[in-house]
């Protein structure tokens, strides 16, 4: 069939415009004319109070209008993109979107590694015996959450900032880089200050402000995003793009975000949630980021997580997270779930037959 345009049609386009955190709102109305005179727009334009204008275009942005754009005092940064498509999908290579861990390892572009630890910080002696051990086993990173989002209110809701400075003892002591949860607004900045890798749980994934300051915020600490227990691949992605557009408006060099399958809610019931195996290579093929998986919270049950995390590394994971405690059963939280460290040995022993698991250092 021919193509009246030849081949050519006009590609609609998304141009993002990153303001001065001091700017004011004249630059913005500026850009806005700009991009309303010099070319057609959709009614869809966003302006986040954060400093962030997207606009959609209905063919591409014209280097002029690019040009006076970027000349407008007080506009930081500009983007533009084939509307539809995400930054999550080609904004970066597949090396810059790699995130680094202990000892050499990493994330994502070959890189394979474990993070472990226990649900919950429970005390400072045992956190560290743990992260002795799964060092010893070969993990890379220490996980361990100080504040719990917690679905009971009346649930053990974690050690807050002494659990914090628990895991920074641990990692001089171990040298794991620490990841840890930040469940809102209110301590994103201690938790940014001390985490390492900062985690966004499957409950928060579509607080969409929080994921936008989250990405934006000046630590610039990569982020560990957990797949929504409810949602699909594509709200999924959608969400890490929040993420992704904080990034941009901090002006960082590279996304810093780790995305991860931690089961969705089914009808299935023997398992505490579904572990959606094959998000793992779609979302592989529809972005750049690192995948890993969370056996853990999927099974619910810890005779599963090594099942689970086998599965999980056959079908391409990147790396994985696992629930680890030295007496699993007298655990504060998800005690169910967590795997001895024991059984976390003789696991990355298993998992060193099918994956590049780095060896203990
Ligand atoms: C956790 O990692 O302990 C946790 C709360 O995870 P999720 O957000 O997947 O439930
Ligand atoms: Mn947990």
């Amino acid at each position: 069939m021919s193509n009246p345009n030849n081949g050519r049609a006009a590609v609609k386009t998304t141009v993002l415009v990153c303001f001065e955190s001091d700017a004011g709102e004249a630059p913005v109305r500026e850009a806005l004319r700009l991009l309303e005179a010099g070319e057609k727009t959709d009614p869809n334009v966003r302006w986040f109070d954060e400093g962030l204008l997207a606009a959609k275009l209905s063919g591409p942005l014209a280097p002029e209008t690019e040009g006076r754009l970027k000349r407008i005092p007080g506009v930081q940064r500009l983007a533009a993109l084939p509307t539809g498509r995400r930054l999550g999908a080609g904004a970066f290579s597949k090396a810059e979107s790699a995130v680094p861990l202990a000892a050499g390892a990493s994330l994502g572009d070959g890189g394979f590694g474990v993070i472990a630890g226990p649900c919950s910080v429970e005390g400072e002696s045992l956190l560290l015996e743990i992260a002795e051990q799964v060092k010893a086993a070969g993990a890379k990173a220490l996980r361990g959450g100080a504040y719990k989002p917690r679905t009971s209110p009346y649930s053990w809701g974690g050690l807050c900032e002494k659990g914090l400075e628990y895991l920074v003892r641990a990692r001089e002591k171990t040298g794991l880089p620490i990841v840890t949860e930040a469940i809102d607004l209110e301590q994103l900045d201690v938790v940014a200050k001390h985490a390492d890798i900062l985690q966004v749980g499957t409950r928060n994934m579509t607080n969409f402000p929080f994921l936008f300051r989250v990405g934006a915020h000046p630590a610039g600490k990569p982020i560990l995003l957990k797949r929504g227990f409810a949602s699909s691949i594509e709200e999924y992605l959608d969400a890490v793009e929040y993420v992704l557009l904080g990034r941009l408006l901090a002006g960082a060099e590279r996304p810093g975000v780790i995305l991860c399958e931690r089961g969705i809610r089914t009808f299935e019931t023997a398992t505490r949630y579904t572990l959606d195996v094959a998000s793992i290579p779609i979302l592989q093929e529809r972005t750049t980021l690192p995948v890993i998986a969370d056996p853990s919270h999927a099974a619910g049950n810890r005779k599963w997580v090594p099942h689970l995390s086998k599965a999980a590394v056959a079908a391409g994971a990147d790396g994985l997270l696992i629930e680890v405690h030295t007496d699993p059963e007298k655990a504060w939280c998800d005690a169910d779930q967590t795997i001895s460290t024991d059984a976390f040995r003789t696991l990355m022993e298993e998992l060193r037959a099918i994956a590049p698991v780095p060896a203990a250092s």
